[in-house]
């Protein structure tokens, strides 16, 4: 079966698409096929717009907390899915909505002239994957298959602020407390929050 949502706790999580153009050496998609005890999420296939919003109607999106842009793969390598998603969320619900991104959006989808701009509206708050504060780590990490991947992800986060009303970056809290503290620093140039997230295996 496909699990294009599942819960955890009070909120609702979105699993659009398998593709990523990064390879994280902690992405869940290494660590075994399940996560948090749902089911499987690598998707059989990949779901049409269609598909994702049939699931969410059977869905009571007014119960959960906040409905977040997630899963298996990256949500803005499937950009179309994810704003139809969003506008059906939107059309039905006041819970606010999440994106958890690698910030990549605008390497991925460079005919859309812009992505934080299409997330305006639809998209309450964007959390982009900044992992490390340095270019060599964050490479090192991600390993994605754009050299300047990390200077887009930057871009994409400035962006983002005159757009969508909350905006951070988030690092976990097994890399070294300077890099840490380098991160806040970077996060505080650009203007967005830093979020320090437990390591989940
Ligand atoms: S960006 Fe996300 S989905 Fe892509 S490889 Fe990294 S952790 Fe996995």
């Amino acid at each position: 079966m496909m699990t294009i949502s599942y819960e955890i706790g009070k909120k609702l999580y979105l699993n659009i698409t398998n593709k990523c153009p990064c390879s994280c050496t902690f992405c869940i998609r290494q660590n075994g096929d399940g996560a948090y005890g749902s089911d499987s999420l690598w998707l059989e296939h990949q779901p049409t717009a269609e598909e994702v919003i049939e699931n969410l109607k059977g869905r009571d999106l007014d119960s959960y907390e906040e409905i977040i842009f997630c899963g298996y793969g990256e949500p803005t390598n499937e950009f179309d899915i994810l704003l139809s998603a969003c506008d059906y969320i939107k059309s039905v619900s006041k819970t606010p909505t999440r994106l958890n991104t690698n910030g990549l959006a605008d390497k991925l989808n460079p005919e859309k002239g812009g992505c934080a701009g299409l997330l305006s509206g639809r998209i309450d708050t964007v959390s982009i994957s900044l992992n490390s504060p340095y270019k060599d780590g964050y490479m090192a990490v991600t390993r994605p298959i754009y050299d300047d991947a990390f200077e887009a992800m930057l871009e994409f986060a400035k962006s983002c602020k005159s757009k969508v009303p909350n905006v951070m970056m988030t690092v976990v809290d097994v890399i070294p407390k300077e890099d840490i503290e380098t991160a806040k620093a970077l996060c505080e140039q650009i203007g967005v929050a830093l979020r320090v997230r437990a390591y989940e295996s």
